[in-house]
């Protein structure tokens, strides 16, 4: 068994939504294959993956350097030991050969890419869902049928008021989400005031709203935000400050008493390590973020909630950013809190697969083979037009 071919391509997700720091006029995703010798029903057997997004596409650090090291890999250095399927790990280890530490950021959404490919393609191989065979492997066969999932959104539009603000709301509403995102500090929090309060008058009370600053806030406005939303009781306060100030985080955990989320911008073992080291970060009602799509892959993400466990956290404090399948799929097989869900941005890459139905703010994941990939219409037919299969 061995890898015939890799191919990536640069994809579009642009769109006029923004954040509170950045917006997506330019946004691109790395698309990758990753191609077995393996035929099935005449083809060769394929994984697919994607760099999540926000991070951008990531083609050159996949072209120059994590694709070569892995064609010039020995074919058996990549394979289990039984040499009946790929070892993720192998190939991992393989692919990040010669890599300083230190420094997680482009190099890690390239390889979550990769990874993400790599994973699809072993649990193709496997004939299962990925979702099953993480169950298998990694949690002694239990999975959750069901998997709580929001959506990410409540972004700042042009044009786009508080009716605007409370209709999308109530789409998620009618499609079948309970709780509920939007965006935080892109305005002053005078104006952001009456946003929440639309919001959570829409809703009946605060509990099924979390809100995302995008880690726009000094310490200062941190603070000032945590004051004036404590009222509401948030499902919870996203990514307040920069990712990577762990102590402006130690901070608000200390003064405000609601949940706080965050790690969509950490994108390794060590910094999440960091963040539950130094970042004041409750095992009783924080929210751990990472994205496995933007920080190694699913390989590493493995590691981090090991780590998390032998620090006395649960793996019920993880829903992973991004809403992909692979999210989906993670966070049934392993037992996860939930996953974000991208019902209306990002597209075509954001989202479940099409057959993916919400109810009562839950998703089945499905018994799409691999992750399912193939499942979303509109983003497979792009992916195959990118890197074919
Ligand atoms: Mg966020």
């Amino acid at each position: 068994m061995r890898i015939t071919d890799i191919r990536e391509a640069t994809a579009s997700i642009r769109s006029d939504i923004r954040n509170a720091y950045v917006d997506f006029s330019q946004m691109t995703v790395s698309v990758v294959a990753v191609e077995s010798d393996v035929t099935r029903h005449g083809r060769p057997v394929t994984g697919y993956g994607f760099c999540s997004n926000g991070r951008y596409a990531q083609g050159g650090i996949l072209r120059e350097r994590l694709i070569p090291r892995l064609r010039a890999a020995e074919p058996g250095d990549l394979l289990d030991v039984e040499g009946g399927n790929f070892d993720p790990r192998k190939i991992r280890n393989v692919m990040l050969a010669n890599e300083k530490p230190g420094g997680h950021g482009d190099r890690a959404v390239a390889a979550g890419a990769l990874d993400m490919a790599v994973w699809d393609l072993v649990a193709k191989l496997g004939e299962q869902p990925l979702w099953r065979l993480l169950s298998e492997r990694y949690n002694g066969g239990a999975h959750d049928d069901q998997v709580m999932v929001y959506p990410g959104g409540g972004y700042y539009y042009p044009g786009k008021g508080l009716d605007r603000l409370q209709d999308e709301m109530r789409g998620y509403r009618d499609q079948g989400y309970k709780v509920v995102k939007m965006k935080i500090g892109a305005v002053p929090l005078d104006e952001d005031l009456p946003r929440i309060e639309a919001v959570t008058a829409l809703l009946g009370g605060g509990g099924d709203l979390a809100v995302d600053a995008n880690g726009r806030f000094d310490l200062a406005t941190a603070l000032a935000y945590g004051r004036a939303m404590s009222p509401f009781g948030l499902f919870w306060f996203e990514e307040p400050g920069d990712p990577l100030d762990y102590a402006l985080n130690a901070e608000l955990a200390a003064q405000y008493p609601g949940a706080l989320a965050t790690g969509e911008n950490l994108f390794s073992l060590q910094d999440a390590r960091n963040l539950i080291r130094h970042g004041g970060m409750r095992p009783d009602r924080d929210w751990i973020q990472v994205d496995p799509a933007l920080s190694y892959g699913l390989t590493e993400y493995l590691d981090i909630i090991e780590m998390a466990e032998t620090m006395g956290w649960s793996r019920r404090r993880f829903i992973p950013h991004g809403g992909h399948q692979l999210a989906l799929g993670l966070a049934a097989g392993l037992q996860l809190g939930g996953s974000e869900s991208y019902p209306g941005v990002f597209q075509p890459f954001g989202g479940f697969a099409d057959d993916t139905v919400i109810e009562d703010g839950l998703a089945r994941p499905g018994e799409h083979i691999g992750i399912g990939m193939e499942a979303k219409a509109t983003m497979f037919a792009e992916i195959q037009r990118l890197v074919g299969g």
